[in-house]
């Protein structure tokens, strides 16, 4: 069975002391179940989620990363410089870094390769934009973000790939995919997935919903047979009700 995986992208949210509280109330809340669980701070607070997390299953992610190990990239961070205090998952192709901060296909199959090659595992994201949903092209624009920065891997690789689905529309909008839409998208994904590779890696391959995601409406999404958990933003950064989305897996 494909993993069920609840992860919380915090964005640029929670300074120090704030996150070492969110994260020593996860702790209480968010107890080994059914669900994965990952959250990503801002880079500071990694380090500190770590230590906090030591002996719990909630795991630890970060927001990006350099596809370079080092060298004269001011401000970057690199994947080895990640592993060296932990960090395992690195969420990659956010639509925030796609639009605010210009990174392409291209340059995130870079990213993806370096992630890899350092062991870690990757929370891949792609969406298409509302103008793309309304001309009826959502298929193909989620089909080639996944095949320009993905397809080049080996089969062997999937193994470290999780995807969401996030459509740009549904993000911090409080407009959310129905979860019609996003069984429909996902199954296109596992079906784009099966064709590239085989059935079986594209039905072990964890596929989340991301955008607007609340408890309140957690359930219904997560009960779609292709949607396997979801990237959750704002809803992440309050404990209480991250741990009721974490709850909603079945
Ligand atoms: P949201 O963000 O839940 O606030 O819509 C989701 C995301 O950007 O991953």
């Amino acid at each position: 069975m494909r993993k069920k995986i609840v992860a919380g992208n915090w964005k640029m949210n929670k300074d120090y002391e704030e996150s070492k509280n969110l994260v020593t109330k996860l702790l209480n809340i968010c107890k080994p179940g059914k669900a994965e669980v990952i959250i990503a701070p801002p880079f500071i607070n990694l380090l500190s989620s770590i230590k906090i997390l030591e002996d719990s299953s909630i795991k630890v992610a970060a927001q990006n990363m350099h596809y370079a190990d080092s060298g004269a990239y001011t401000g970057e961070i690199s994947g080895s410089m990640l592993k060296s205090i932990g960090v395992e998952h690195v969420i990659l192709g956010h639509s925030e870094r796609r639009a605010y901060f210009n990174e392409t296909d291209e340059l995130l199959s870079k990213k993806v390769d370096a992630a890899l090659s350092n062991g870690m595992r990757i929370i891949f994201c792609f969406g298409e934009e509302l103008n793309d949903r309304k001309s009826g092209i959502e298929n193909s624009v989620v089909k080639s973000q996944i095949k320009n920065a993905l397809f080049h891997l080996p089969s062997s690789a999937w193994d470290n790939i999780v995807l969401a689905y996030e459509p740009v529309w549904a993000i911090g909008t409080g407009e959310t995919a129905s979860p019609e839409q996003a069984q429909d998208m996902h199954a296109f994904i596992r079906s784009t997935i099966s064709f590239e590779y085989s059935e079986d890696l594209a039905n072990s391959i964890p596929v989340l919903y991301g955008g607007s995601v609340k408890s309140s409406n957690a359930k219904e999404i997560f009960s779609k047979p292709d949607v396997d958990g979801g990237l959750i933003g704002g809803a992440s950064l309050d404990a209480d009700h991250f741990g009721m989305i974490v709850n909603a897996i079945q």
